[in-house]
């Protein structure tokens, strides 16, 4: 096994937060049961807030950061898991409170683990990673409403051609769901076509103040951006509609009313990713096996190695990014 091995390390430099490549011995690394050789990561945007330093996402330092890992089982002293496992953490602190997935080895606790879906390989369950994850599970929470499933009015992505937006229609569309993407990108509406979308909005008609109740438009929408943008969202959802709420890409306010709540019944579900029960994990992970291409997220997917991260992290937090990247970490 690899004597020292190479990982992102965010520390303390002068009072913030500095994200720099660190050599690692297994004797660093937190005292947890399961050892796992991590191959793949992948870029979420919070890990672009951590690794640019643009967002306080390191609640201790020094912290490795990275909110997914994809690997193989080394060492184990918990029954559940052996070695060779394949196994997939999404979450649970990765980053924040927890030493994450910006490395070649990591200690982890036997709960927080996935075993890998028969269906995918390491590499696509980053391809997948936590945004597209939170996809499935927005779509989750969508169809447990119960009033939107079979629709076939239109169900709105926002931050669509982002990593949560780009899995979000891949799947929206597969499960005979009828797209709207909105993107600030014009030059993304054929990638957006081709994962599925069939009707699109400018995301700055969006982003503007409106009014209380709007025009009736969509049946759901699963929203990436918050602030300005989920208000008119909610305000333009049909009676009985639901809004899924995942993201902050455009703010973290919510300058809205309750009109849509109390006139239209609309309903606004939270996601949470970082600390969803298994259960909710194994339906989500369960949709991405049912209803996600493969090749519409191989289409989607980008393969970067460890070195880009800094300007990767830079690029995310700007927009810029398209779809999902994977990290590899060997
Ligand atoms: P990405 O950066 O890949 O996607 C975000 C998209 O939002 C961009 O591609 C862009 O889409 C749009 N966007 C960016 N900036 C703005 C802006 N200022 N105003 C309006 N739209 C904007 O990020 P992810 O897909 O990884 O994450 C999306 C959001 O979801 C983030 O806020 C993230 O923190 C959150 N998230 C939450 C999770 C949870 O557990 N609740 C889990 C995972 C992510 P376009 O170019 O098409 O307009």
């Amino acid at each position: 096994m690899t004597e020292h091995f190479r990982a992102l390390v965010i520390d303390d430099s002068d009072g913030k937060p500095v994200a720099g490549f660190r050599d690692l011995t297994l004797a660093d690394l937190p005292n947890h049961d399961v050892l796992v050789e991590v191959l793949f990561s992948t870029l979420n945007y919070k890990d672009g807030l951590a690794v640019s330093g643009k967002g306080r996402i390191a609640r201790r330092l020094p912290m490795v950061a990275g909110v997914d890992l994809a690997g193989i089982v080394v060492e184990s002293r918990n029954p559940d898991w052996k070695p060779d496992d394949k196994v997939v953490v999404n979450g649970w602190g990765m980053s924040e409170t927890e030493w994450g997935g910006y490395t070649r080895f990591q200690r982890l606790k036997p709960e927080w683990l996935t075993r890998l879906p028969e269906t995918f390989t390491l590499e696509e369950s980053m391809a997948i990673g936590t945004a597209g994850y939170t996809a499935a599970l927005a779509i989750e929470a969508l169809e447990a409403w119960g009033k939107i499933k079979s629709d076939k009015r239109e169900i709105l992505v926002t931050g669509a051609a982002g990593g949560v937006g780009s899995v979000a229609i891949s799947l929206l569309a597969a499960r005979g769901y009828k797209v709207t993407a909105s993107t600030g990108r014009p030059e993304t509406l054929t990638y957006l076509s081709g994962l599925g979308a069939t009707g699109f909005v400018d995301r700055a008609e969006l982003a503007a103040k409106g009014g209380a109740l709007q025009k009736e438009r969509w049946v759901g929408a699963i929203d990436s951006v918050g602030s300005t943008t989920l208000a008119n969202v909610l305000a333009q959802t049909f009676q009985s509609g639901a809004v899924a709420a995942c993201g902050l890409a455009g703010g973290a306010d919510l300058p809205a009313t309750v009109m849509p709540h109390i006139l239209r019944g609309v309903a606004l579900l939270g996601i949470n990713s970082v600390t969803a029960p298994h259960a909710e994990r194994d339906r989500a992970w369960a949709i991405l096996a049912e209803s996600l291409d493969r090749q519409r997220l191989a289409a989607m997917t980008t393969i970067e190695p460890l070195s880009n991260l800094p300007q990767l992290a830079e690029d995310i937090v700007a927009g810029k990014i398209r779809g999902r990247v994977v990290v590899d970490v060997t």
